[in-house]
């Protein structure tokens, strides 16, 4: 099963409209399917900030990192990318689950 869209990005290698997604296991890492370059997967923290940085994302919630990547954050919910401490993100059950 592919994975949820969470967003847009232009591919870097041709330009076209990619879909952003987010792997469900592991660290859910984000990467892109492009229909002309097929699925971009940067492994690196640098690779996920670009996507990161460039990506349109379709849900508010979408665009938080799961994984302890430094980003400037857009909305404010209750569990904050935290990169000094050694915080655990919580897991949640379901994908987000803020509705507002
Ligand atoms: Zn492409």
């Amino acid at each position: 099963m592919a994975n949820e869209t969470i967003g847009h990005v232009n591919c870097a290698h041709c330009g076209q409209p990619a879909e952003v997604r987010r792997y469900k296991t592991g660290a859910r890492k984000l990467y892109y399917h492009c229909h002309d370059c097929g699925q971009i997967r940067p492994s690196l923290a640098s690779g996920q900030r670009w996507i990161e940085a460039h990506a349109t994302w379709i849900g508010a919630d979408a665009s938080e990192p799961a994984a302890p990547v430094v980003t400037p954050a857009p909305a404010a919910n209750e569990s904050q990318p935290v990169a000094k401490d050694e915080r655990k993100p919580k897991r949640r059950s379901f994908f987000g689950g803020v509705d507002l």
